[in-house]
């Protein structure tokens, strides 16, 4: 049996895990290709206006597989964290997709519910239960494949900490890379801050990482940091966030302006998203609170070139200014 995982949404986070666990069932992966014009314009077309657009491609990855595959790995995750929940998009994703799955003659969907919100241990038996409902696979075939696609997870994420990006190792990401990197003495540290699949989704932002390398930027990205560092820091707000990725996003500013880890920061949000534009106020407040310029962009399926290229330009140029004058004041 082949199964098909978009290349949307919670595959830049979590991609080693899903794909190793499924191949330790006996299943063939098959992933859609790099986000591009077809499959965005597939899932704006089906998609409900007012969704953000990651959501939007991953209507289109869904059709980008139709053929290919004897099923679609679409899972329900609620929440990652104890008492914390995923963005309300992710809760509803399978039923989303569900509902336009005739009229898109799309394969049928595999939803296993992941929710760690009252027991983390919780999140084993859904997967075990799932591998046993959905394919026959014994208890202790699937504890196995669970633990080898651990493994796989945490090798990625240790990577990650190390200074590789997601865009290094997923695979087939390379058209997003850089060719070209400035001298070291002239870049400039800016912090990507943003979901995973609004940064590496090189198609939806203009392939904005690769620009940012070439303008000279030496990108700090909150996966570089480790979950748990992430999360202490997003401690440092007033109230406590209960969306476990907005945390995240919180916990990397925190952590890069506390310990003064960049010289700029880029905030990459969708638009209508509901949880970013939240999160943003907090983020403005720490920004200006330790003096570290910052830029928001918001993307949708309508962002331009020229207009992201303009905006990078200049802000990139104003931290290089700010750089070399603080470098002759000392
Ligand atoms: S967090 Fe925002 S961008 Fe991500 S899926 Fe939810 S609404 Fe969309």
């Amino acid at each position: 049996m082949r199964v098909g995982i978009p290349r949307s949404l919670l595959y830049y986070k979590y991609l080693p895990f899903w794909k190793t666990f499924l191949a330790e069932l006996g299943l063939e992966v098959e992933t859609s290709p790099l986000t591009n014009k077809q499959i965005l314009s597939w899932g704006v077309e089906v998609a409900e206006n007012e969704l953000c657009v990651p959501v939007k491609a991953f209507y289109g990855h869904c059709m980008a597989l139709r053929g290919k595959v004897d099923a679609l790995f679409v899972p329900r995750v609620v929440s990652v964290e104890e008492r914390e929940y995923t963005c309300p998009k992710f809760l509803g994703l399978p039923d989303m997709v569900a509902a336009v799955a005739d009229q898109l003659e799309l394969p049928p969907l595999l939803t296993p519910k992941l929710n760690q919100r009252e027991k983390p241990s919780e999140f084993k038996w859904q997967l075990i239960n799932f591998a046993r409902e959905e394919f026959g696979v014994g208890i202790m075939d699937a504890v196995a494949a669970l633990e080898t696609a651990r493994l796989a997870q945490s090798r990625y994420q240790e990577s990650l900490v190390n200074g590789h990006k997601p865009l290094d190792m997923l695979p087939a990401s390379r058209l997003n890379r850089t060719r070209w990197k400035a001298p070291k003495d002239k870049r400039k540290r800016i912090g990507l801050l943003g979901h995973p699949y609004n940064i590496y989704d090189g198609y939806i932002t203009q392939n904005l990482v690769a620009r940012l390398e070439e303008m000279g930027a030496e990108l700090v990205v909150p996966e570089m940091t480790d979950h748990h560092v992430l999360m202490q820091a997003a401690t440092d707000v007033p109230k406590q966030l209960y969306w476990t990725y907005e945390k995240e996003i919180m916990g990397a500013i925190n952590h890069w302006t506390g310990n003064n880890l960049v010289d700029g920061v880029i905030y990459v949000l969708a638009f209508a998203c509901g949880p970013d534009s939240l999160v943003q106020v907090l983020i403005e407040h720490r920004a200006r609170m330790h003096k570290v310029p910052l830029m928001s962009l918001t993307i949708d399926e309508h962002s331009g070139e020229a207009g992201l290229v303009t905006r990078i330009e200049a802000f990139t140029d104003m931290l290089m200014r700010k750089k070399t004058k603080a470098e002759a004041v000392a």
